[in-house]
């Protein structure tokens, strides 16, 4: 159970932030919607759900969140995404220079790259000297990691878990299944915390 007073912030312009929340609220802890720099301002982690990355980019350049979440990370601030999530915490998303992310881990994905016959399927994903049900819908993963990245999960010899520091991207949704781990796992990443 979560004894801190941390907060975790969950970006809500799009996607499925809804089911992190309940996820996070039930292992105790406070959560509150991200949509504007002052409650940026207010949380202590940040989770960046799935949905569909190129919207997510125009909608955070609009609001000019891109630059506070930046900030943020660059300070310590711990943050999860998931899918598009992974997308945008990417510097690179191959085949698609021009598309805007924040670029904030050292990493190149690539989108929908499970191809398109497999919109999404669920497997089992090693993760923490364990397995979780990963369930993937048009799926990133991730093509290359830098030195300083760590892989911490793969599926058919692809990358589809990183960490870097205060950085954590998974290509599925652990929030679509009932195993609280992966959350656990960020969870834990801001109880270690010290931004
Ligand atoms: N295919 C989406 C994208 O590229 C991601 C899908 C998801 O988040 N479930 O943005």
């Amino acid at each position: 159970m979560n004894t801190t007073k941390k907060t975790i912030g969950l970006l809500a312009l799009q996607g499925d932030f809804a089911a992190h929340r309940k996820v996070f609220e039930r292992l105790g802890w406070q959560t509150a919607e991200v949509r504007t720099k002052q409650e940026l301002a207010q949380v202590d982690a940040l989770v960046i759900p799935g949905g569909e990355s190129t919207t997510l980019g125009k909608l955070l350049a609009r609001i000019g969140l891109d630059t506070e979440i930046q900030e943020r990370a660059k300070q310590g601030m711990p943050m999860f995404g998931t899918c598009a999530g992974m997308i945008m915490l990417a510097s690179r998303v191959e085949d698609r220079p021009e598309q805007p992310t924040l670029g904030l881990m050292d990493i190149t994905v690539a989108r929908n790259a499970f191809g398109r016959q497999v919109e999404s399927f669920e497997t089992e994903i090693p993760f923490q000297e364990s397995v979780v049900q990963g369930v993937f819908i048009r799926a990133p993963y991730v093509v290359e990691v830098t030195e300083g990245v760590e892989v911490l999960s793969k599926f058919r010899d692809k990358v589809v878990g990183v960490r870097q520091g205060n950085l954590f991207a998974i290509a599925f949704h652990p929030e679509l299944t009932d195993d609280t781990r992966v959350h656990s796992y960020f969870a834990q990443m801001i109880l270690e915390s010290n931004e």
